[in-house]
């Protein structure tokens, strides 16, 4: 058989079948066809030589915000793919039932890139974020209509992997719990799970968390204080350790301000690990503290995560969670979606949503994707400097921020 793709000589890691060695991998027709030690070049029309290199499944950002231009804390997913060894994006509720179908047309049917969404409670989507304004989605209660989100669901199914709340005083007012109680109504009817942020109290994690079903997601479950998953003496809070058995899923979620390093330390200490490392990728946290899930999984890295579990935390886990196990895997038969990545060593300074910063020597980079069969190299990967310090940009408006990264006009 000719191959129209072949990535030959990396380190194949595949954290769902177990599979850490050397491997070549070929595709046909945007479809995994052979998984060998040795695959002749000759027989493949294009051949990415991976030697150094670490092949995995493509990257999948459980949590994002990619409707670009659309909404003010979209970003562009294409620009952001290749860097980030991502291969498909899921949207945590930029849009809502009343702007899903702009998100559709406009975003997810152009990417070249992989795009999946959970819909809002909210009928606006997360309409008015910026580094300057806050008026939370669920803020008004007559924004949080169960029928109209079910209905976004059902009619959006092919794309539509959930249902998004987000919950506390941010993102809430004086809301309370009745966002989450509503979008759980709406989530059930749907028969999709539902993705929870928390922020601030009200409400509190112990009002959250019960109501959490299996395969439900907690995002930002290592945010720092208030509703923190620790006591300050770092012990775990008994909710956390009850939803975990559970089977109420944990995701990173880091975004601007909702990673916490000395929280992750007590996390990881008492062996309660994140399922799903994500970025929370917005235009407010773009150029730091999150830039993309690359750097937010080297961060894990650095805390004492295996290699091995920080790939399946952003590989098979976040397919799991969407319940698309043609994603998020490497075995012959699977979608041709790869990310092709390098532990580069150095002296990096990773800085947290609180300001704490760690230091460590190596990250993950990224040499190129393949999407769908197709290669598409990471145009910076020779740009990465050795010493590099990740750290957020200070307060700016909406426009120099989109100016900085699309130009005026
Ligand atoms: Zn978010």
């Amino acid at each position: 058989m000719q191959f129209d793709l072949l990535l030959k000589g990396g380190r194949l890691i595949d954290p769902a079948s177990g599979l850490d060695a050397r491997r070549d991998l070929a595709i046909v027709n945007g479809r995994i066809t052979a998984i060998d030690p040795d695959i002749p070049f000759e027989r493949a029309a294009r051949v990415i030589d991976a030697t150094g290199s670490i092949v995995a499944p493509g990257l999948i950002d459980l949590h994002s915000h990619v409707y670009w231009g659309g909404t003010s804390l979209g970003v562009d997913a294409d620009r952001l793919a290749a860097k980030g060894g991502t291969t498909t994006f899921i949207d945590a509720g930029s849009a809502g039932a009343g702007n899903f179908l702009g998100f559709r047309r406009h975003v997810i049917e152009r990417s070249k890139v992989r795009i999946l969404a959970y819909v809002n409670i909210s009928f606006a989507g997360i309409f008015g974020f910026s580094q300057t304004v806050s008026v939370g989605e669920c803020s008004d209660l007559r924004l949080c209509e169960p029928r109209e989100t079910v209905a976004a669901v059902r009619e959006h199914a092919d794309v539509v992997v959930g249902v998004k709340v987000r919950s506390g005083r941010h993102a809430g007012g004086s809301s309370g719990i009745a966002p989450v109680d509503l979008a759980l109504e709406a989530a059930d009817q749907a028969g999709v799970p539902l993705m929870a942020h928390i922020d601030e109290p009200p409400p509190g994690r112990s009002e959250v968390l019960p109501r959490l079903r299996k395969g439900d997601i907690l995002t930002h479950c290592f945010r720092p204080f208030p509703n923190a998953p620790v006591f300050a003496s770092g012990a775990v809070r008994p909710d956390m350790r009850l939803a975990r058995e559970r089977g109420v899923i944990f995701d990173i979620g880091h975004g601007m301000g909702s990673f916490d390093f000395s929280v992750a330390r007590a996390m990881l200490s008492e062996g309660l690990a994140p399922d799903v490392i994500s970025s929370d990728v917005h235009l407010y946290c773009v150029d730091g503290p999150a830039f993309d899930i690359l750097v937010c999984m080297s961060k894990l890295l650095a805390l004492g995560m295996p290699l091995v579990e920080v790939l399946r935390a952003a590989t098979q886990r976040p397919a799991e969670a969407i319940a698309r196990p043609e994603l998020g895997t490497l075995k012959v038969g699977a979608v041709g979606d790869i990310a092709v990545l390098r532990l580069r060593p150095g002296r990096f300074t990773f800085v947290d949503a609180v300001g704490a910063s760690l230091v460590a020597e190596q990250r993950l980079v990224s040499d190129g994707i393949v999407v769908g069969g197709t290669w598409w190299p990471n145009e910076a990967a020779n740009d990465f400097g050795d010493t590099e310090r990740f750290e957020a940009h200070a307060h700016e408006t909406h426009v120099d921020v989109v100016s900085r990264h699309f130009g005026r006009g």
